[in-house]
């Protein structure tokens, strides 16, 4: 019998939430098994020999505007402030992204960009944020033009190269993730709270690892070691009467008995540089480069001073189970027909009550670092509110 009272497959922001949360406010002891060599998922990063924190799975920029995990997390880490700012080139200019008044002033002449100002701001007033699809929808001819420039110039390719997929067949709310903002605030996120963990995304999630009551395991094939059948779940060929807390792909889980859902990957093409600056912004993304679609230079991010540089670009692809350059999933890709399929491993995961699948991949949603906690706190929370429903029930 196994002396765990909860297993949570994989060591991300997820797993590592609800494992921090199962120790310590149930004061269960829970085992983590995680399948690569190191915790904290695709978050992972580490200082390089340049002295520079290097984000191994591509740069990861907290914010948030929830109160709650700024306040939880803070619990596990000290923090170093930190706006990030995302330059787009665009022909030989470098424009502030998400194209905001700042851009409009680059890209146009002084008279048309104040006039299309002056409309922006009549129409929807100043400080707005408007989905470059919504502003598509402008009957206004100058507006509609200035909005067809922007999808053309910024959205276009580098949605496709980024999905696989033309912009309009992906849901709407992943290009509104960019709005057009009738500001002249050139930051990339507008939340209340931004800042890196001063001492990194994996000494964050190893503090929140570190409750005597979780075991870390790394180098784990779960699936070998688990089995759901029947609505039973088993641990090492014994049944586990547990909680399952699987932040992992559901259609492995389930042997893709619907189908593989589909995942993009990237492919990060990392280059050290013996110049101290490659680029002024920590990211400048590459909207019409033929493969591509951002560099980022990490030493902007912890403001580390060294006489090298590093930086990281990244190639989209399809995610191919098989392929080692091409196994590691970083975003479900958001379609009707995929959201579909989804669905029926959802209902097949509500069979067993005692899995609890967790996060980005587990809940094919675009959660940000924030939205993953949020959930992980909220699921907790969930947890605790069944079991005392069925305590006041016996
Ligand atoms: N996007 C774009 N051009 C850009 C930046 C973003 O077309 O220069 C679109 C693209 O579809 C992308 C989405 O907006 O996938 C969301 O961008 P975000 O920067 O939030 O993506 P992430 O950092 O999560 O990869």
């Amino acid at each position: 019998m196994s002396t765990y009272q909860a297993i949570v497959v994989g060591a991300g922001f997820s797993g590592a939430v609800m494992a921090e949360r199962l120790a310590s406010m149930l004061g269960w002891k829970v085992l983590v098994l995680e399948q690569r060599s190191h915790i904290a998922g695709n978050c992972f990063d580490k200082k390089n020999e340049q002295g520079i924190t290097v984000h191994q799975y591509g740069p990861h920029l907290f914010h948030t505007s929830k109160p709650r995990v700024w306040e939880y997390l803070s619990r596990f880490t000290t923090w170093h402030p930190y706006q990030h700012k995302v330059l787009a080139r665009v022909g030989e200019q470098l424009i502030p992204l998400p194209f905001n008044l700042n851009s409009l002033h680059l890209v146009y002449p002084a008279e048309q960009a104040q006039a299309l100002e002056r409309k922006l701001l009549d129409l929807y007033g100043a400080g707005a944020k408007v989905s470059i699809l919504k502003l598509r929808e402008t009957a206004e001819p100058e507006l509609a033009e200035l909005a067809d420039w922007i999808y053309q110039n910024i959205f276009v390719n580098y949605t496709m190269r980024q999905w696989g997929i033309k912009a309009e067949d992906i849901a709407p709310d992943v290009l509104a993730r960019v709005p057009v903002v009738l500001s002249r605030d050139d930051r990339y996120f507008h939340d209340s709270y931004q800042a890196i963990p001063a001492a990194g995304y994996t000494a964050l999630i190893s503090s929140l690892l570190s409750h005597q009551s979780i075991d870390v395991h790394l180098q784990q094939n779960a699936l070998q070691r688990l089995k759901l059948e029947q609505g039973q779940i088993w641990l090492d060929g014994e049944p586990f009467s547990g909680k399952l807390i699987y932040t992992g792909m559901l259609d492995q889980l389930f042997d893709y008995q619907f189908g593989e859902l589909p995942y993009r990957s990237l492919q990060f093409v990392f280059r050290q540089l013996d110049y101290p600056y490659y680029q002024t912004a920590t990211t400048v993304n590459y909207p019409n480069a033929p493969d591509f679609t951002r560099i980022t230079e990490f030493k902007h991010i912890l403001a580390e001073s060294s006489d090298g540089s590093t930086i990281v670009t990244e190639y989209p692809q399809d995610y191919d189970k098989n392929d080692p350059e091409k196994n590691i999933p970083y975003y479900p890709v958001f379609t009707a027909d995929n959201q579909r399929c989804f669905e029926k491993y959802k209902e097949l995961s509500a069979q067993y009550q005692q899995l609890i699948p967790l996060g980005r991949l587990a809940e094919y949603k675009y959660f940000n670092m924030d939205d993953a906690v949020d959930n992980a706190l909220q699921q907790f929370n969930r947890l605790c509110d069944k079991m005392t429903d069925v305590g006041k029930k016996a």
